[in-house]
């Protein structure tokens, strides 16, 4: 309560300030059902399709083994929101996020057998510069809010340039190696579910995905985005 009154809740979607005690943090003017994803999603990265049964174009452009979800649109309210929560400090929001992709995506998150949160990691010198990894801050929610244990073993080795600009072929081969299980690092049994923040093309995922495989060949990699870009 203390906290609540020094640092009192922000709206998710517009950054207005919003009572205390309200479970949601969002104000009355903002409505985060707008931003899932409608009607048939890819098989894959659950992004909107236009045919059932189908994968996106991206999908269907590149290999992707790693299936998954991404919780919301990154488009508007949402797509400034994260920026907020990325770049602008708003690490907090981190809770009121995990609350809205459990209760979205409740039916999808309790299908997977025995989940262990794996959030998606940063190169040491960006976490320095920004003082958090968003990825981390939403995993640790999550597996607090679900009761689901969280593995933080994965390490970025290589920083790698900004990825936005770049085709999914270019990420792919930006991205490959960079991550690594940390030494003495052993995942828990259990279906590795890799949390980030956006979910682009895959090539993040794809590229912690092959670390965890190194490891430990068998083992089952789902990813839980908060938000997927169209
Ligand atoms: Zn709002
Ligand atoms: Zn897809």
């Amino acid at each position: 309560m203390l906290r609540e009154l020094l640092y009192p809740p922000r709206c998710l979607l517009c950054g207005q300030l919003v009572g205390l005690g309200k479970r949601l943090p969002l104000c009355a003017n903002c409505d985060p059902g707008i931003y899932v994803p409608r009607g048939d999603r890819c098989l894959i990265c659950s992004r909107p399709v236009e045919t059932a049964g189908g994968r996106c174009v991206s999908c269907r452009q590149q290999e992707r083994r790693i299936r998954g979800r991404g919780s919301f649109l990154y488009q508007d309210g949402m797509r400034q929101s994260v920026e907020d929560f990325k770049y602008n400090g708003m690490k907090e929001y981190a809770k009121g996020y995990a609350l809205l992709m459990a209760y979205y995506d409740k039916d999808w998150i309790e299908a997977i057998e025995n989940p262990f949160f794996v959030p998606v990691p940063i190169h040491t010198k960006r976490h320095r510069e920004r003082g958090y990894n968003q990825a981390a801050e939403l995993a640790r929610a999550l597996s607090k809010r679900l009761g689901a244990p969280l593995w933080e073993g994965l390490i970025r080795i290589r920083n790698t340039k900004p990825l936005q600009k770049m085709s999914a072929v270019q990420r792919g081969k930006s991205l490959a190696g960079a991550f690594r299980v940390g030494e003495g690092e052993i995942p828990p049994k259990g279906t590795a579910v890799l949390v980030d923040d956006i979910y682009t093309s895959g090539s993040t995922v794809e590229a912690c995905a092959a670390a965890l495989w190194e490891v430990r060949p068998e083992q089952e990699i789902r990813f839980w985005s908060l938000t997927i870009r169209a």
